[in-house]
């Protein structure tokens, strides 16, 4: 391998060009920092990107217009005969729309100056960075930025084959609809895309070893969206823990206990979506004395992201908190802004989650059961989308809106949307959290009619504490 004389010299560089690293390098670009960003994959953006986010979410988006056409569009008077499904083009808008939107990374990264190197990067110490590749480089850094994200984890008995038994990767571009698709695990991922498929025709089954599908949401909530996914033919499976699987004539069998019975389940295409482990492994962080959770095997961050080594830093799915594309971004931020000294910092309390499943469940702060966990007395109000005008008109009223607050002061502690748009909806609530707004502020605020977000007016109203409200208006402002 040759790698040229003089190593080049950078303010920060970023191993990694997701959402974490991609949205770091050009706000430090913007703060007047030379950065230089490494990826393995040409096609810029990360998982999110490439395998994440963004074809799950076109993915969802077309199963659930062909399911409307099909099943729906009857409803409001449009008789569509003959709907029929071309999976080919379905597949072919989801690569059009990752690869405008790698594109739009690339020409961000040119117009702020942010030089791209393509390559495995990993560690050499003292502020050196190797990358291997067609073009080997070595380059030099007064801060490194580590953000290479996660990657699916297996089950030691069922790994992944690339076609029978798959990751939510291959799972997002099977070229025929499963005829039986079981799931093995059911948080968010392998509950949006068991729907995609679902929706397009497929026999699903979800495995979940917790006695709940999404431990993490609003239990009440939770419970009425796993109904919902039941009601659209979910084979939702809880408390079942698959211990043995056999490959056998294009099939796959899953053996399994379910409350203390042996139960199996046969289908031509598994996929396991039991959780993502960070990308650590060969990146060189021993040698730069960079230190690992034992457990997890992710990187150990002080409040400022820096990690054990000084002047390395870390974010994203390679830290500590929830997999997800905007906590990366939020982190790669709060890293540029404190190397330029402005103290940039994340409020993990104001972290909004979505489920894109049908109803979207959108949730920011916290459970009821958190909140009441908390020892604090609660409120809570509700407003359903069956009392919505405008979920009436969209011929979608599954749903609610559920509001946590403190019924003492009266604060916002958490908001809970399962319904129609709620990943948009959610806006409100997060902005309600981050400027520490009361149920009043929310009930108080004039929503458009007829819109979905009346029911986040109505829920607030609902929840809103009249009597401390009044006593809260002449006593002075509490402290933020
Ligand atoms: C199917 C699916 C759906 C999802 N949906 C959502 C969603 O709706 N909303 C949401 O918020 N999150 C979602 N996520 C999670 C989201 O994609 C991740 O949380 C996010 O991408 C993490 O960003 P990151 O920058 O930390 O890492 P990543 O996006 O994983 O990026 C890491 C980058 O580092 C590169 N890299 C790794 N090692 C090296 C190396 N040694 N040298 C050079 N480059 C390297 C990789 O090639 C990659 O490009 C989804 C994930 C999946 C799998």
């Amino acid at each position: 391998m040759r790698v040229s004389a003089m190593p080049d010299h950078y303010d920060l560089v970023i191993l990694g060009a997701g959402p974490g690293g991609y949205v770091a390098a050009l706000r430090a670009a913007q703060l007047g920092m030379k950065v230089a960003c490494v990826d393995k994959d040409r096609n810029l953006g990360g998982t999110c990107l490439n395998v994440g986010c963004i074809p799950s979410k076109a993915m969802l988006d077309s199963s659930e217009l062909y399911y409307l056409a099909k099943n729906r569009f009857g409803r409001h008077g449009i008789q569509v005969g003959g709907v029929e499904l071309d999976l080919p083009r379905m597949l072919a808008r989801k690569a059009e729309i990752v690869k405008s939107l790698n594109d739009g990374v690339a020409f961000l990264f040119k117009r702020n100056k942010v030089t791209f190197v393509h390559g495995t990067a990993r560690l050499l110490g003292k502020g050196m960075v190797r990358v291997e590749g067609e073009r080997p480089a070595e380059l030099e850094a007064a801060a490194i930025l580590l953000a290479t994200g996660s990657e699916p984890a297996a089950l030691p008995f069922l790994p992944f084959d690339g076609n029978q038994v798959v990751s939510s990767t291959e799972a997002l571009s099977f070229t025929r609809v499963p005829e039986h698709l079981i799931v093995v695990g059911g948080g968010y991922i392998g509950l949006e895309l068991g729907s995609v498929w679902r929706r397009l025709g497929s026999k699903v089954t979800v495995l979940e070893f917790l006695p709940k599908i999404l431990p993490a949401n609003d239990a009440e909530v939770a419970l009425i969206l796993h109904k919902h996914l039941v009601k659209q033919g979910l084979d939702v499976h809880t408390s079942t823990k698959v211990t043995a699987a056999d490959r056998k004539g294009g099939k796959v069998t899953l053996q399994a206990e379910k409350e203390g019975k042996k139960v199996s389940f046969e289908a031509d295409k598994v996929l396991v979506s039991v959780g993502r482990r960070p990308c650590s492994a060969n990146l060189g962080l021993e040698t730069a004395g960079v230190r690992l959770e034992e457990r997890t095997g992710k990187v150990v961050v002080s409040g400022t992201f820096e990690t054990t080594a000084p002047g390395v830093y870390a974010i994203g799915d390679l830290i500590a908190g929830p997999m997800l594309a905007h906590k990366a971004s939020e982190e790669g931020i709060a890293v540029a802004e404190h190397l330029a000294g402005k103290g940039g910092h994340v409020n993990y309390a104001a972290l909004p989650s979505v489920i894109y499943t049908h109803p979207e469940l959108a949730a920011v702060g916290l459970t009821e059961e958190q909140a009441r966990e908390t020892g604090r007395a609660c409120k809570v109000g509700k407003c359903p989308f069956a009392a919505s005008g405008r979920a009436k008109c969209l011929d979608d009223t599954e749903g609610l809106v559920k509001v946590v607050t403190d019924a003492e002061t009266d604060r916002v502690l958490g908001v809970h949307i399962l319904g129609p748009r709620a990943s948009d909806l959610l806006a409100e609530a997060v902005l309600a959290l981050e400027f520490r707004a009361t149920a009043e502020d929310i009930a108080r605020t004039c929503h458009s009619h007829p819109s979905l977000s009346e029911a986040v007016g109505e829920a607030a109203r609902a929840a809103w504490s009249v009597a401390p409200a009044v006593v809260r208006r002449f006593s002075p402002p509490e402290k933020r």
